[in-house]
């Protein structure tokens, strides 16, 4: 593992998160499976490993900050370097509901886990980041500015102040040579995306992929879908 790059995803036990860890650990990489649920962290773990990739299982509930500081604490002890942390964990539970009936208590719980929570865990782990380091924020169409839709709420405007989060990010974290950019995997078949989706898992994880491992190492603060900048 020494040699290796470390790469954490957050929701990594199934998904889009799960796609990403795969492709990056068949590249070699070993991958920390954030995951808030230690049996789905630990059976993603199994899976990663049964085929010969290198991965290890970081209990991490991002809308809890003493998750995040234990989560941080415990990687501490297996790793004293991160390459690259992708921030993928996020819920969508408000398709339908108005933005003119949604309720304090949803914006709230939408945005700790799709804003706050990439906040903190960025906090928490900008210390294992070193000079070329990456954070990848995944967000969504949802977040562009034409792409906000009155009918998905919380999910929209927590990817949109996801987005602010990646700008800000990547200009406090600009003088350390850490990149942070944001990206859209497009509409994916996950439980997330449905039956329905557009696209495979293996296509909405490969912008995550490509920013990681394949990106030049000087672009920060943009958004891309398909390996190309969009607008915000
Ligand atoms: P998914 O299959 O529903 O997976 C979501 C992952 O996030 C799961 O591992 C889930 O864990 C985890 N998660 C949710 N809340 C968490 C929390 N508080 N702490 C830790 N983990 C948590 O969804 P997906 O389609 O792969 O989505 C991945 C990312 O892509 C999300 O940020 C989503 O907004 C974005 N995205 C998806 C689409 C799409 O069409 N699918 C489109 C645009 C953007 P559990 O298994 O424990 O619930």
């Amino acid at each position: 593992m020494a040699d290796s790059r470390v790469v954490l995803i957050t929701g990594a036990n199934k998904g889009i998160g799960f796609e990403t860890a795969r492709q990056l650990a068949a590249r070699g990489w070993h991958v920390a499976i954030g995951a808030r649920k230690a049996v789905a962290g630990q059976a993603a773990v199994a899976a990663i490993t049964k085929t010969g990739g290198s991965a290890s299982f970081l209990e991490m509930d991002v809308a809890r900050s003493e998750s995040i500081e234990a989560a941080a604490t415990a990687f501490g002890r297996q790793f004293t370097r991160l390459n690259v942390l992708i921030n993928n964990a996020g819920i969508y539970p408000d398709e339908g509901i108005s933005i003119l009936t949604i309720s304090r208590p949803q914006l709230t719980d939408t945005f700790q886990t799709n804003t706050f929570g990439p906040i903190l865990v960025s906090q928490a782990f900008v210390p294992y980041l070193r000079h070329g380091g990456r954070i990848i924020n995944v967000s969504s169409g949802y977040g562009q500015l034409d792409g906000l839709s009155p009918d998905v709420p919380s999910y929209c405007l927590s990817k949109l102040a996801l987005n602010g989060v990646t700008l800000m990010l990547s200009k406090a974290l600009g003088p350390d040579a850490i990149t942070v950019n944001s990206m859209c995997p497009g509409w994916v078949r996950t439980d997330m995306g449905g039956p329905n989706a557009a696209r495979s898992v293996e296509q909405g994880a490969d912008t995550a992929v490509w920013l990681a491992a394949e990106a030049p190492g000087d672009i920060t603060g943009k958004f891309f879908r398909d390996r190309k900048e969009i607008p915000w």
